[in-house]
């Protein structure tokens, strides 16, 4: 059963495993582990997070060593030309924002803290182009204390687990300050940063993951489960240019990017960020599964059953047809995933035809 210990337990063991297994240090935590002096690393640290944003972290690594054969000190940062600094960072991403930020960066600390790089998050994000993202691992990297680095593949792989329920990776940090045992503050972006880019990616490659951690994982859990359903009723997957015209039941994998408020009726609904599944019904002589499939793929199609109103923001990915009347069984299937009460189940007794999984 999952419950809330549940959950929570399965994470940690989650992290424990990727501690055994790790073997891709990510490129800052490199840098820092290679800087013993607490002043030097935490100016490596700051300026090397700040090139990683946006960029792979093989380039990271490359340009902060050239940057730091040529800047070694902030008085170095203020004097050299942005012109030649630019030169210097790329092809790091947004190198030319950059360069301007850490010209500004190095006069402001110089300035205001005593060539210092703060040690306080409070003071670090005050600093132009650090956000808490890079404070965080600045304060765990640099000065050894407790922060928590979330970026966006923290923040997902947190929510993919169902250890938290956030919109954010602010909202992530927050919450995980509230849950996360401290043990795992200061090492969980090196556990999952790599491991985000290259596995759990946000179309996650689960042939790559680790055997220990596909057994545990609810995400893998509910793909699997979903394939097993397209199996049972004999689904396949077409081309949106290619639909039958034959009767049957069809089911479209909508991505929706961002959450949002979907008013449809009278009714405003929050719709949040991840993947819809919607099981139709194209029984007609007229009414067939091309005709219905297409009417849904239309852009200037009227708003007229409830599904049309969440399409308006959301983009059709897969289209799986069977030719099977079959359209309750598989929503009763698919009702595992989180039900969106009320869709396309006026005249049946489902509770919905719209089932949603997070990414
Ligand atoms: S099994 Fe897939 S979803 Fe789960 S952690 Fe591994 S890569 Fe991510």
């Amino acid at each position: 059963m999952n419950t809330k210990e549940n959950i929570e337990e399965r994470f940690h063991t989650f992290l424990d495993i990727l501690s055994k297994n790790l073997k891709d240090i990510p490129a800052v935590e490199r840098i820092s582990m290679e800087n013993e002096d607490i002043e030097e690393k935490a100016f490596k640290v700051l300026l090397s997070t700040i090139l990683s944003a946006r960029t792979k972290d093989e380039i990271t690594l490359e340009v902060s060593k050239r940057l730091f054969k040529r800047v070694k000190t902030l008085q170095d940062l203020v004097d050299i030309e942005e012109e030649e600094l630019e030169k210097l960072i790329y092809p790091v991403g947004f190198y030319r924002t950059k360069a301007r930020y850490l010209k500004k960066l190095g006069k402001i600390l110089i300035e205001e803290f005593q060539g210092k790089v703060p040690s306080r998050l409070e003071d670090l994000i005050k600093l132009p182009g650090v956000g808490r993202k890079t404070g965080n691992l600045v304060i765990t990297l640099a000065y050894n204390d407790y922060g928590i680095c979330v970026d966006t593949h923290v923040h997902r792989i947190c929510n993919r687990w169902e250890y938290i329920d956030t919109e954010t990776p602010e909202d992530s940090e927050m919450e995980l300050r509230k849950k996360l045992p401290k043990k795992y503050w200061k090492i969980i972006n090196m556990l999952l940063v790599n491991y985000g880019k290259k596995v759990c990616s946000p179309i996650p490659k689960c042939h790559l993951c680790i055997e220990e951690i596909k057994e545990l994982c609810p995400y893998y859990h509910k793909i699997q489960r979903i394939e097993k359903v397209l199996k049972k009723y004999k689904f396949r997957r077409v081309s949106k240019n290619n639909i039958p015209d034959k009767k049957g039941t069809y089911i479209l994998k909508i991505m929706l990017k961002e959450s949002r408020n979907i008013k449809y009726g009278k009714n405003t609904k929050k719709f949040k960020k991840g993947y819809y599944f919607y099981v139709g019904s194209a029984m007609g002589e007229k009414n067939n599964l091309r005709r219905r499939i297409e009417r849904h793929l239309r852009e200037d199609k009227k708003l007229h059953w409830h599904i049309d109103y969440l399409l308006q923001y959301g983009t059709i990915k897969e289209v799986y047809i069977s030719e099977e009347g079959i359209e309750c069984e598989v929503s009763k299937e698919l009702s595992f995933l989180e039900s969106v009460e009320g869709f396309g189940s006026s005249d049946c007794g489902c509770r919905s035809h719209l089932f949603y999984l997070k990414i």
